[in-house]
């Protein structure tokens, strides 16, 4: 039985890969719908030919990369059941009934030592392919360092997680789920006020904007919109990537707008006040908050629905899976394994509301600017530093995009240019 599970479970990711190979190398269209031929949505108005070619290339890639690597988390999990290694870790972690926090610490930190070393590879090929089309600039050593820290961060959190939902599940069969969700609001919150000024150091360095002059000017815009001025924040990115970036973080007193210095040193200052007014939007408008209140939401119905699964699945298959009852810590793979899935499954849904959100940004940010050129050529230098593609196939857009394509962002400014004209013509 445990073979037949094991058998079908790799023929159906072999199926599932080859679907997506298919998908994305020969059925999807990624081309430019023709009344956008010659606007400047159009990357062959602002890429070079061998820009051209290498960006549909690596999008390909990176894309095939992306729908491989979560399923290949659930074999994995699969795997561990099936083969009896979760209760393997068990038993390395020893029987002491007096040291449970122990216990629990060795087969947490066994189970994700597997996970990551099996999972390395595909990690491996994700950076060196970066590497090879010239995205990321990182050594193989400070990425190893960024790995490390990631791999004991990952550790830090299962650890935490498996303490608090085993030992609820002891206390309450039936409303473990609810408890742990209780717990993780103000678990999230913390970790979220923390991560700005304690997580995100751990991998680069944080200062005050470094061109003054830029400074002011963001600060003049800052003030429109009415953000203190200690919130905007440079990074050292460049000795990592050539790729670009802004993004909003932390809560109350640690929120912040953080610039990737990449962004500073490719983008004129007009193009930067156009990424930070689309920054200020998110500020303004709170869409952390808003997400971070969506997140919650899902995860009450994640948990829920993990526990009505786990029970249904212990008591069908417990045996072949090797788990006696589902508040036994031989368990937890399964509790990762519907994690993830409900998680991917839901990510059509997030990615929908991050989109909306990104597209109110971008709509915010050319009316505080009003300069189109300005917008247009940041997007358009965005997409040639990530080599991304302007005009994703479906499925695509629906699990990996939280912005609008640069389609639609270049095209909704075009679209506001024309507006204004007409309403000065009136
Ligand atoms: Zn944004």
């Amino acid at each position: 039985m445990a073979r037949k599970i094991g058998l079908y479970g790799i023929l159906s990711y072999i199926l599932y890969g080859l679907f997506f190979y298919w998908y994305l190398f020969y059925f999807a269209d990624s081309s430019l719908p023709f009344e956008y031929e010659g606007s400047s949505a159009d990357p062959a108005t602002f890429l070079n030919g061998r820009e051209l070619t290498l960006s549909e290339e690596y999008s390909k890639i990176r894309n095939l990369l992306f729908f491989l690597s979560t399923p290949f988390e659930w074999l994995l999990y699969i795997f561990v059941l099936l083969t009896g290694l979760s209760g393997a870790f068990k038993k390395w972690a020893g029987q002491s009934s007096k040291f449970k926090m122990v216990q629990v610490a060795i087969y947490t930190f066994w189970l994700s030592l597997f996970a990551y070393a099996v999972t390395f590879p595909l990690s491996y090929i994700s950076h060196s392919l970066s590497k090879s089309y010239n995205i990321s600039t990182q050594s193989f050593p400070s990425w190893m360092k960024d790995e490390l820290i990631d791999f004991w961060i990952n550790f830090g959190t299962m650890l935490i997680i498996v303490a608090v939902v085993y030992w609820l599940m002891s206390k309450s069969q039936k409303r473990w789920w609810l408890y742990a969700w209780l717990l993780s609001v103000p678990f999230t919150l913390f970790v979220m006020f923390l991560q700005p000024v304690v997580i995100d150091p751990l991998y680069n360095d944080f200062y005050p904007l470094k061109d003054k002059q830029l400074e002011a000017k963001i600060l003049e815009l800052a003030s429109q919109a009415n953000i203190p001025a200690e919130h905007v924040f440079e990074v050292n990115m460049a000795e990592k990537t050539n790729s670009l970036n802004a993004y909003v973080t932390g809560i109350g007193a640690n929120s912040r707008i953080v610039l990737w210095d990449t962004t500073l040193n490719r983008l004129t200052d007009d193009q930067i006040l156009f990424i930070m007014a689309h920054e200020m939007a998110h500020y303004v408008e709170k869409h952390l908050y808003i997400g971070i209140a969506g997140y919650l939401l899902l995860s009450l119905i994640g948990l829920y629905l993990v526990a009505r699964l786990m029970n249904i699945v212990v008591a069908k298959w417990g045996e072949v899976l090797r788990i006696p009852r589902v508040n036994d810590i031989r368990s937890f793979p399964l509790f990762l394994l519907l994690l993830s899935v409900l998680m991917f499954a839901a990510s059509p849904f997030s990615n929908l509301v991050s989109r909306y959100q990104e597209s109110r940004a971008d709509k915010y940010a050319i009316e505080m600017t009003d300069n189109v050129e300005a917008g247009v050529k940041t997007f358009q230098e965005l997409s040639r530093a990530g080599l991304s593609q302007v005009n994703p196939p479906l499925l695509v857009k629906l699990f990996r995009y939280g912005h609008p394509t640069m389609l639609e962002r270049i095209s909704m400014l075009e679209e506001y240019e024309l507006e204004k004209r007409r309403e000065s013509q009136e």
